[in-house]
C-alpha cells in the first residue's frame, strides 16, 4: 500500500466544494468549448489544474497579510521582502512582480532581440511565449532521459551539458543574450536538477560569457529533492542547498504562486547593476514602482513569509510524499504516467493510456475532457495542443515527444481522500478508454492557444 503522510497541519478553515451531475458536466463541458479553462470553478469538484496560486495560506501568511504596509515607496513589507529574497536567493537586486511572466516580459524586453536564441532545460510555456514574443528562439535541451516516460532517473530535469555546448558553438555565444534552467522542470514533468548539473551548466555559461537566470518557481522543492537524492547533501539544510543553487546564476525570475504559497506575487533577480536599473524603468512603466512592482504592500509580506515556509522540510517531506502517494496508486493500476513523480504534480501519460488518438487529434485533450466528464476533476493538457506549431522553415507540423495531462496538486489543500477519489475516477476512465474519441480545434489564438481554444469532438 502506498504511503500517505499525516498532513503536518490541521485544518482551520474550510470551503465547501461540491460535485455536479453527469448531466450538467456534460453541459458545461459543451459550454466551455470542451475547454477546461472555460469551466466555472464552482462545477469543479476537485481542481488540479495548477498548483500556481491555488494553495492554503498558513495562519502566519494571514497574520502577515494584516502588518502590511501600503506606502506607495518605500514600504516596511517591501524591506521585509527584500530580506527574505537576498537571505535565501543572495541575489545583489530585485524588483518584486505581479507573478511569474511578469518577470519574464520584463527579463525578455530588455534582452532578447529578434534572432537571438535563449537555451534552456525546458521553457515553460510563458516563458516560451514571452521571448518569442520579442522575436527570440527557445532552444529545450534537457537529457534524453526526459523522453522516456519510464526512466526513473533521479534528475531527470537536467540539461545535457554536451547539447548545450555544442549548441552555443552552432548558434554563436554573441546571439545568446542569456542561458536560462528551470527548477523544478514543469513542462518535463517537475522534475527535478541536480547541483552537479547546475554546477555544469553554471560553468558553461560562463565559460562562454553568457548571464545565467534561474526560473526558480519550485527552488524548494528541487532544494528538497537534492537533499534526497543527491550524495553528499542528506546533511544539508533546504536553505543551505538553495543558496548555493543561486550563487551559481546571475539573476533568477520567480513566479511566488508555486513554493513561496502566495495567490499572487513573484520576482526577478539579478547581480548586475545596469540591468537592474533598466528593470526598474521597464517595472515602472508596466508593474508599478520598484518597490512595490504591481502588488499590495499585504502581498509582499504574505510573499516573504511565504518564500520561508516553503523551504521548511516538514512541509517538503509530506508534500513530496503526497505526489508520490498519488503517482503510486495511479501505477498499481496500470495507468502509465511520468515516472519518478515530480514535485507539484502527476503527469498522466494520455500518448501511452490513449495510443488509438494521433497526436493531430490531441489525445491529452481527450484525457482532461474525460476526467471532467467522468469525475468533475480538472486537470490541463501539456502535449500538442499547448506545443504542437507549424516549423518556421517547413511548415511542417512539429510535434511535442509527449502527450501529457498534468495533475497538478495544490499547496495544503487537498487530504487523502480527495486524491484516492482521483485515482479511482482514472480507473473508471482507463476502463473504457477504447470509447474515447480525439478532438479538433474550431477556435486558436497564435500564443499560449491552450489558454482560450475551442475545440469540438473528432
Ligand atoms: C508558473 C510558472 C511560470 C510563470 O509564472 P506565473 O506566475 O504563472 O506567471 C514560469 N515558469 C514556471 C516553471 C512556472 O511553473
Amino acid at each position: 500500500m502506498p504511503i500517505y503522510p499525516p498532513e503536518p497541519f490541521r485544518i482551520k478553515m474550510v470551503e465547501p466544494i461540491r460535485l455536479i451531475d453527469r448531466e450538467a458536466r456534460e453541459k458545461a463541458l459543451r459550454q466551455a468549448g470542451f475547454n477546461v479553462f472555460g469551466l466555472r470553478a464552482e462545477d469543479v469538484f476537485i481542481d488540479l489544474l495548477t498548483d500556481s496560486g491555488t494553495g492554503a495560506m498558513s495562519q502566519h501568511q494571514w497574520a502577515a497579510l494584516m502588518q502590511g504596509d501600503e506606502s506607495y515607496a518605500g514600504a516596511r513589507s517591501y524591506f521585509r521582502l527584500e530580506e527574505a529574497v537576498k537571505s535565501i536567493f543572495g541575489f545583489k537586486y530585485f524588483v518584486p512582480t505581479h507573478q511569474g511572466r511578469a518577470a519574464e516580459n520584463i527579463l525578455s524586453a530588455l534582452l532578447v532581440k529578434d534572432g537571438h536564441y535563449i537555451p534552456s532545460n525546458m521553457h515553460f510555456d510563458t516563458t516560451y511565449a514571452n521571448i518569442r514574443a520579442r522575436g527570440g528562439l527557445p532552444a529545450n535541451l534537457v537529457i534524453d532521459e526526459a523522453d522516456e516516460p519510464t526512466n526513473r532517473h533521479p534528475f531527470k530535469g537536467n540539461m545535457d551539458i554536451h547539447k548545450l555546448r555544442s549548441f552555443i558553438q552552432e548558434v554563436g555565444s554573441q546571439n545568446i543574450p542569456f542561458g536560462m534552467i528551470t527548477i523544478t522542470n514543469n513542462a518535463g514533468g517537475g522534475q527535478p536538477v541536480s547541483l552537479e548539473n547546475l554546477r555544469a551548466v553554471a560553468s558553461t555559461y560562463k565559460e562562454f560569457g553568457i548571464p545565467f537566470i534561474i526560473d526558480a518557481c519550485r527552488y524548494a522543492e528541487n532544494a528538497y529533492f537534492i537533499k534526497l537524492r543527491e550524495p553528499g547533501y542528506s546533511q544539508k539544510t533546504t536553505l543551505e542547498i538553495a543558496r548555493q543553487i543561486f550563487a551559481l546564476a546571475d539573476g533568477a525570475t520567480l513566479s511566488a504562486k508555486k513554493d513561496a504559497i502566495v495567490n499572487i506575487g513573484g520576482f526577478l533577480a539579478m547581480n548586475d547593476e545596469s540591468l537592474f536599473q533598466r528593470a526598474c524603468n521597464e517595472l515602472i512603466l508596466r508593474e508599478g514602482f520598484p518597490t512595490y512592482g504591481g502588488l499590495a504592500g499585504r502581498d509582499l509580506d504574505a510573499m516573504a513569509a511565504g518564500l520561508w515556509e516553503g523551504l521548511d522540510e516538514d512541509y517538503l517531506a509530506y508534500r513530496l510524499r503526497q505526489t508520490a502517494y498519488l503517482a503510486e496508486r495511479l501505477l498499481e493500476a496500470g495507468i502509465p504516467i511520468i515516472e519518478p513523480p515530480g514535485g507539484h504534480a502527476v503527469y498522466l501519460d494520455a500518448g501511452r493510456l490513449l495510443p488509438h488518438i494521433s497526436q493531430s487529434a490531441f489525445p491529452g485533450q481527450a484525457l482532461a475532457v474525460e476526467l471532467y466528464r467522468e469525475g468533475a476533476i480538472r486537470a490541463v493538457e501539456i502535449g500538442s495542443v499547448m506545443f504542437a506549431h507549424p516549423s518556421p522553415e517547413t511548415g511542417v507540423m512539429a510535434y511535442p515527444s509527449l502527450e501529457l495531462v498534468r495533475l497538478a496538486i495544490p499547496r495544503r489543500v487537498y487530504t487523502q481522500s480527495h486524491l484516492d477519489y482521483v485515482a479511482e475516477t482514472l480507473v473508471k476512465i482507463a476502463a473504457r478508454k477504447q470509447e474515447i474519441r480525439g478532438y479538433r480545434f474550431t477556435y486558436a489564438p497564435k500564443l499560449l492557444r491552450h489558454f482560450t481554444a475551442r475545440f469540438e469532438p473528432v
